[in-house]
């Protein structure tokens, strides 16, 4: 008794490849916004439906299990590489799904090219193998987005065109024994079995990877979501916490400074202009903000009209002129708005990390605390903390003999006024 029963190999694989196809149809079912799902489990489908045609070889007449069962089959691969191109955003082409069928139909019309095994193996593997690289190569050119089940995809997808182009300088060298097209019976053949079991766990291999791929990008989305501030597409409280901390203790040299950033008599934009104009100013301050920081800010909403931002710089001067420039970058954007005269500006606190790692409670507190000040002394203005000496002077015009205490900016008297009140 043989150890492998051929047709019982057929059976098998194509139920697994009906069952592959129908759990990638249930997935797009749940989630519809993701239609790569939808060519791809057609392409699983078309190809059992291929792979069921070209088992019957020799037992069906060879319009079916040849000519109609390539036309399936280069169109099962065309499903692969249009649920490949959607993945990454493209729209369908027609020229993509139709160029194997059609070459196929031509190639019928050719009876030199239909009656060779050779020919007949040589386009076969040209259209399977260029489907299957435009695969990798598509989902290669998306390589920027951090999934990353892309990578075996791309290995497995490169590797199966790879193969199958191999073949064609193969049967170059040494053509296949011509016979009759009906001769062959593929329900004995034990390689032709062989081959397909290899196809369904490479299809098994894929269609997992490609399933993997869609979660991991909604997982993505969620996970960018949930640490975006939808208003103004800037990191919310949370996420800029967590990367303010990580920034913070990761710092090598130089300067970093914590600006907190607080837009003035916001509420009477919203109350003479309306709700729809103050989100506008909040949308025109987060473009400023990141406009004006240098590359690497951190920027991140902390709530209603207030804002922060980790800055790094060569010096303190550096990162003063940086919370200057957004200032008056804010103050001359939002001179008028939408045609509508606003004049809204924006009062901002600057403390710089003096410990490493630094704390950054204390960090945001000092911020707050300069912040207060801006206000206090008229708001549209930039204040440091009270307790830096650093001046921002070059280093060579301090005095030698003057002590870094001498040097502390005291809180001015309309601030400590304000503070008081504030207290009461
Ligand atoms: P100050 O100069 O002292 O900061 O005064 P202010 O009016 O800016 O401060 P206040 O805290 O009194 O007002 C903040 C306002 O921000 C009140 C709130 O309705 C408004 N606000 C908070 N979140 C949003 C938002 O998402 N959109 C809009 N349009 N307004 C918001
Ligand atoms: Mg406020
Ligand atoms: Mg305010």
């Amino acid at each position: 008794m043989p150890l492998l029963y051929v047709p019982t190999i057929y059976v098998l694989m194509l139920s697994v490849m009906v069952l592959l196809g129908a759990l990638s149809f249930f997935a797009w079912l749940q989630n519809r916004a993701i239609r790569a799902l939808a060519w791809w489990s057609g392409a699983v489908l078309v190809m059992a439906a291929a792979l069921g045609l070209l088992c019957l070889r020799g037992t069906i007449p060879d319009v079916y299990s040849v000519d109609l069962a390539y036309v399936v089959l280069f169109s099962a691969c065309a499903l692969m590489l249009e649920g490949a191109r959607c993945f990454e955003g493209k729209r369908p082409s027609p020229a993509v799904l139709l160029a194997g069928a059609l070459v196929w139909i031509a190639v019928c019309q050719i009876p030199a090219l239909y009656a060779s095994a050779t020919a007949r193996m040589i386009i076969v593997s040209a259209a399977v193998g260029s489907y299957s690289l435009g695969c990798a190569y598509v989902l290669w050119r998306g390589r920027a987005e951090p999934l990353l089940s892309r990578w075996p995809l791309i290995v497995l997808t490169a590797l199966g065109g790879g193969l199958f182009l191999v073949r064609i300088p193969l049967a170059v060298v040494s053509p296949l024994a011509e016979a009759p097209i009906a001769s062959f019976d593929a329900l004995r053949s034990f390689w032709f079995a062989i081959v397909s079991t290899f196809t369904l766990l490479y299809f098994i291999a894929i269609n997992y990877l490609f399933l993997a791929l869609t979660k991991e990008r909604s997982e993505l989305a969620h996970k960018r979501a949930s640490m975006t501030d939808a208003l103004t597409g800037l990191a919310n409280r949370r996420a800029f916490l967590e990367f303010a901390a990580q920034r913070l203790n990761a710092r090598a040299s130089g300067t970093v400074a914590f600006l907190v950033f607080d837009l003035d008599w916001f509420k009477a934009i919203n109350d003479g202009h309306g709700h729809a104009m103050g989100d506008r100013v909040l949308r025109l301050f987060a473009h400023t903000l990141s406009a004006n920081l240098p590359r690497d800010s951190i920027a991140g909403r902390l709530g209603g009209e207030e804002f922060a931002a980790i800055v790094s710089g060569p010096d303190q001067r550096a990162t003063i002129a940086a919370a200057e420039r957004v200032r008056e970058s804010f103050a001359a954007a939002a001179g008028v708005v939408d045609g509508v005269p606003i004049a809204a500006t924006v009062s901002i606190g600057v403390a710089h990390a003096h410990d490493q790692p630094a704390d950054i409670e204390a960090l945001c507190e000092r911020a707050d605390k300069a912040l207060y000040r801006a206000k206090a002394l008229g708001r549209n203005r930039v204040e440091r903390a009270v307790d830096e000496f650093v001046p921002l002077v070059p280093e060579a015009s301090v005095e030698a003999d003057v002590t870094p205490a001498d040097l502390l900016i005291p809180p001015p008297e309309q601030a400590r006024r304000a503070m008081k009140r504030a207290a009461a």
